[in-house]
Parts: C-alpha cells; structure tokens; sequence
C-alpha cells in the first residue's frame, strides 16, 4: 500500500479515517505459520482486542485462524463473523461465573486464570475442558502496563500456587485440556520467552490429558526505526525443537497455540488526519490535527510511538513539530518530531494505527468514532461507516426538567 493510495482514500472517503491492508496482515500471518512450519498442529488465535471489526475477524478465519476472546461479547461477534465456536478461546480476567458459563454454551474453549473461580466452575461442570493460564512470573519488557508476567500481576494461577491448583483438579474431577501464558506484550529476548515456556513445560507434565499448550503472544513489532523487533524465525526453530522433545516425553503429539494480536495488524494499519491549524508558540509549533485521544489514545495512555508522516508534502523541508489533538485536555500524539513541513489542510498519517487504536476509540468530547477501510486487491472497501448524530444519541432518553408552560387563561 502506498501513500499515494492513502491519500486517495482519504480524499475519497472522508477523515479521520482508520485503513488496514489486508496484504500486510496475511504476511504477517504467513511469517509466524513459516516460522512454525515445523508443528503438526499449529493454531494461530488471533487476540481480536487489538481490532474487532468483522471483516478484520473474517480476512483472519479465511487464513485459517483461530480467535483469543476476553468478553463474552467478543465471543459474540466472532462467531457473527464465521469462526466455528471450536476455533475459540475465552481468556477473561476477572468476569463473572455466568460470563464464563454464557461462552461455554456457545461452545467455545474456556481459559481459568484464578483458582476460586477455577474450583467454583469445575464444581459446577466438571465434564467441561478447561484450559488454565499460568503466570509464570518472567518480566517481559519494560512496561509495566503491558507487561503482564511479574509477580505482581492480576494475571493468571501464580506457578507457586501449583499444589492448590493440583487439589482443586483431584477433588472436582474437572479436566485440564491446554496450559497457558501471556507474559506481556514486549518480548525483546527470545531467551527471556523460552525461560517462561520452560516453566509452563514444567507445569504441563501435571496434566495428563492435555491437547495443547498455549504460548500466549508478546511478539513486539517495530514502532520506529531502530526498534527491536521479535525475531519470530529464530523463536519457531528454538520452540519447535524444544516443543518437539516435550511432546516426545509427554508421550503425545500436542498442538501448539499462540495468540498474537499486535503482530498481525499493528504494522497493517493507517490512521490518516488532516492538520486544522498550525500554531507558533514561544517553545515549538504545533500541528493541530481533526483528531484527538478519542480516535487515537495510545500515546497518552502508555507513551506509545507511532510514527508520524505528511501525506501531502513528503518532499517537504523537515521541521520540528508537536502534533496535538483537538480535545479539550493535553493530547500530544508526539513532540519534537521531525516531519516534513506541515501547513493547514495537509494529511498526516499515523503508522502502526492497527492495533489497540480503533478498538480503543471512544465518543469522548461527542465526537463521532470514524470510519474504518480494508485495502484488498488494490481496491478500497469501507468496513464502518463513521458514526453519526443519531449513533450519539442512541440509548439515550430525554427527560425534560423544563416546567410545563402554564396553559393560557381561556
Ligand atoms: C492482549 C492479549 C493478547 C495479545 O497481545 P499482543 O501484544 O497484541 O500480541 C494475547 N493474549 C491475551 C490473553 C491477551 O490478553
């Protein structure tokens, strides 16, 4: 996809406006699968939290994949988009007991991350698998908001609680299917993942009924040049060697699972904003875009860096520039940026806006959510519309304060 095809969609379509292109999502797809090309049974759950759009979810079933859910809801629209209830795992944190039995219902692979919950359900269902999410407490990656392995987090069965989780199993007679982790989203070090796998190895020779064992995601992608970038090539030939002798001395051929979402369709998509003002002050120049952390809240939720081009003056003498949103708070997309000289109406765009960018998108400031493209084949396919001023005021009542007007005397 290239800017000039960005331009056009954004001229054509309207803006703000999300575009992901399919082309990068399969490729990135087709890496991880080649990486394990190696393992009989391979499963790819995409972790649809990162962008849930129907199609996204379709393009991913047509490659094969399967879905990581954390919402009932989620759940939901997954099978509204064609995935086979037996193609989906709920990975919930901290839901209700009735969430969890709603998505057995449907048929889908639930995955327990705490023991009360775990001994409450097996009490319950103990015909039903269960796969159960370990925290084996390796620090992936430095931040803490997106790192979710350390000893302190709310995630997972902590691997010190084993023996208790090994009684609740006994005594509810439940079966164990798959053993799982997330560490976090920053693997930098293969090293550092394997360690972890070693420890969810470890705990899955307790089990003796086991179809898969699920790795969780953590694969980083490059934001900006120079970022460290998981080397998946080298992780599949390390995992699937040692994945190959453990299931040689468990004595069964078991699948491996991964649920990447970041990887597939960060690098996939584009948000393109135009600039409504540039703006002199004492310290920098600000570009102000038609945008906000409504649409994009990344960079103010946790310092994230998205690269930040001008789509209508690439050539253009590169200057220094804060690029700001328009709500009504601080919302610095990214300060001290070099970008090519930026003037009123130009298009900036926004990489790496696949994931956690639509799907984090609120009405914040009652501004409209927009609208969202699939670039397939070389041609532009809207996805959502942008929303309107009936989507605002959907579900809401009006009730008058007002009082009544006093009828007139006759
Ligand atoms: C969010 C999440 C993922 C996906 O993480 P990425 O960093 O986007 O790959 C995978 N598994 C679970 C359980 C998650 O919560």
């Amino acid at each position: 996809m290239e800017n000039k095809d960005l331009l056009a969609i954004a001229q054509e379509f309207g803006t703000p406006i999300y575009v992901y292109d399919a082309d990068k999502i399969r490729s990135q797809y087709k890496r991880l699968t080649d990486a394990f090309a190696q393992i009989g049974q391979l499963k790819i759950n995409y972790a649809m939290k990162a962008l849930s759009n129907i199609s996204i979810l379709n393009l991913m079933a047509s490659m094969g994949s399967g879905l990581d859910t954390v919402s009932l809801q989620e759940v939901q629209l997954g099978l509204h988009a064609g995935f086979s209830p037996d193609r989906i795992i709920f990975t919930p944190n901290g839901v209700s007991i009735s969430e969890i039995e709603a998505v057995v219902n449907l048929g889908a692979q639930i995955n327990i991350d705490n023991l009360a919950t775990l001994e409450e359900f097996g009490n319950r269902h103990p015909k039903v698998p269960v796969c159960i999410r370990i925290n084996p407490h390796v620090m992936a990656g430095g931040n803490s908001n997106i790192s979710v392995g350390h000893i302190d987090s709310k995630f997972g069965i902590s691997i010190h609680q084993i023996p208790h989780l090994l009684r609740i199993v006994e005594n509810t007679g439940m079966n164990i299917n798959g053993v799982h982790m997330h560490t976090g989203s920053d693997i930098l070090d293969i090293e550092v993942f394997l360690h972890a796998a070693e420890i969810l190895f470890e705990t899955a020779k307790s089990f003796k009924n086991l179809e898969f064992i699920d790795f969780g995601s953590g694969f980083k992608v490059p934001y900006k040049e120079g970022d460290i970038e998981t080397d998946i090539e080298e992780l599949g030939k390390k995992l699937s060697t040692r994945f190959h002798a453990f299931c040689e001395e468990y004595g069964r051929e078991l699948a491996l699972a991964f649920e990447p979402g970041k990887f597939l369709v960060s690098q996939a998509g584009h948000f393109i904003s135009p600039v409504n003002g540039v703006k002199q002050t004492t310290s920098t120049v600000f570009a102000q875009v038609d945008s906000g952390f409504n649409h994009l809240i990344r960079p103010m939720l946790y310092g994230s860096y998205h690269e930040i081009e001008n789509l209508s003056n690439p050539e253009g003498k590169k200057r220094f520039y804060s690029v700001v949103g328009y709500i009504c708070e601080t919302d610095t997309f990214g300060s001290n940026r070099q970008i090519a000289e930026i003037s009123e109406g130009d298009y900036l765009v926004f990489r790496n806006a696949g994931a956690y960018c639509f799907s984090m998108a609120s009405n914040y400031n009652s501004r409209y959510r927009p609208a969202e493209i699939i670039w397939h084949n070389g041609e532009a396919h809207l996805i959502r519309k942008q929303e309107n001023f009936d989507d605002l005021l959907h579900n809401q009542k009006l009730i008058s304060f007002h009082k009544k007007p006093e009828t007139a005397p006759v």
